[in-house]
């Protein structure tokens, strides 16, 4: 078992910058850009997912002693809008392929209830239709998180065409170091007005998403021209911090970016109003949508393969339809801790989706959520894997797997 331990780069979790990011797709015919959810209405770019529900639930009217419906199989990162809002979540039920459980749903209904987020798990679109009519019925708003779903449609739309709102998250499709943003299909979103984030800020977005870049070894060229400007920076970066802490007058000196950028749950009410860095939206007008799209399809499968027939494991999706982009590979274990533990200690990046959830949501609030938040581990199927990478992870992932049904 040596070999669990040996030396491996580990990969990008999520996507980093390189010169191919800019590239068409490869072996791609031409024809139609793929749809996105920026396709589905009228779009503001925003710092981060949660801080467009947070402007979805105020554009919806949410206020003190209102109820939202939150699905329990959840990012924490979700609840705090909520919060912000003044308003109190109530925690649904999903199946066991994650799918809404309207039943459940329609049993959590009460005169304080406004609106129900939905989210489009791994990228799956969930039964919209279905759930737009539920809420139509009912009175209700509809929240279409699309924070794993940035591309795609479902029966013949854009994806986030069916929420009065939609939301999306940039740093989870594109190489970017913060972005997210609120759509809606239904309503003008003329009222929502953005401020820019600052001149740090703005460095702050540019700067990160290349340091990134230059971690796994992508942008050679650029990092060698870079490297005295970068050791400056460092000594600029300290000047800027001191003399912010100095003018802000609350001593403690506000962060350049948000919080959020940094893969924490936390959400800060300072960037609601503020508008994407100019590097991230630059970023994400360059990057060819036909390559993100097709190549994450590809690696998607590619895993898929990987573990056709293995023991204790099946995708949580039994197929890839056609207008689904992944957010990443989820795959349901039977033994999920040995799996994690040695897959951890081999360096290969997995995501255990809503492994932490908001307190008090537990298996006796939805048996589901719990189940699939222990036994769903996922791998990242994002455009900027390369091959030899993608190669290794999937090599990893059988020998585990392997090694798992010997020990069993
Ligand atoms: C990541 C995520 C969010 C929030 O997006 P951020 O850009 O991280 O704020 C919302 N919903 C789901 C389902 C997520 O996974």
């Amino acid at each position: 078992m040596n070999d669990m331990t040996a030396h491996h780069p580990s990969l990008p979790i999520a996507p980093v910058l390189s010169r191919a990011s800019f590239s068409g797709a490869p072996g791609a015919a031409g024809g139609a850009r793929p749809p996105s959810v920026l396709d589905a209405g009228q779009v503001r770019m925003v710092t981060s997912g949660r801080v467009a529900i947070a402007l979805a639930l105020r554009q919806m009217g949410v206020r003190q002693g209102d109820e939202v419906l939150v699905p329990a199989y959840h990012s924490p990162s979700m609840v705090p809008p909520v919060l912000w809002c003044g308003a109190t979540p109530v925690f649904y039920r999903v199946g066991p392929d994650a799918s809404v459980d309207l039943a459940d749903v329609a049993a959590r209904i009460g005169p304080a209830t406004r609106a129900i987020m939905v989210t489009n798990y791994f990228g799956f679109p969930q039964q919209l239709e279905t759930i737009r009519a539920f809420c139509d019925a009912r009175g209700l708003q509809l929240l279409e998180d699309c924070a794993h779903c940035f591309f795609g449609e479902h029966r013949g739309k854009p994806v986030g065409s069916w929420g009065d709102y939609a939301i999306a998250s940039s740093m989870k499709f594109f190489p970017t170091y913060e972005g997210g943003a609120l759509v809606s299909a239904r309503h003008r979103l003329d009222a929502v007005a953005l401020q820019p984030g600052g001149l740090g800020f703005e460095a702050k977005a540019a700067l990160a998403t290349l340091e990134n870049s230059f971690a796994y070894g992508r942008l050679p060229a650029v990092r060698a021209l870079l490297r005295l400007p970068m050791g400056l920076k460092d000594l600029a970066w300290r000047a800027l911090k001191a003399r912010r802490s100095g003018a802000s007058g609350t001593g403690a000196g506000a962060a350049l970016a948000p919080a959020s950028s940094d893969s924490g749950f936390d959400f800060e009410p300072r960037w609601v109003d503020k508008r994407s860095a100019w590097f991230s939206r630059a970023v994400m007008k360059l990057a060819s949508s036909r390559r993100i799209c097709t190549l994450r399809r590809r690696h998607y499968l590619a895993l898929e393969e990987a573990t056709r027939g293995l023991p204790g494991c099946r995708p949580l999706f039994f197929t890839l339809p056609e207008g689904v982009v992944p957010w990443q590979f989820p795959l349901l274990l039977d033994d999920p801790e040995f799996v994690f533990a040695r897959l951890h200690a081999a360096g290969v990046p997995l995501v255990r989706f809503a492994h932490a959830r908001w307190p008090g949501v537990d298996a006796g609030t939805c048996a589901n959520s719990s189940m699939l938040a222990q036994r769903v581990i996922a791998f990242p199927c994002h455009q900027e894997l390369r091959p030899n990478e993608l190669a290794w992870m999937a090599g990893q992932l059988r020998q585990v797997l392997l090694a798992q049904a010997v020990a069993a």
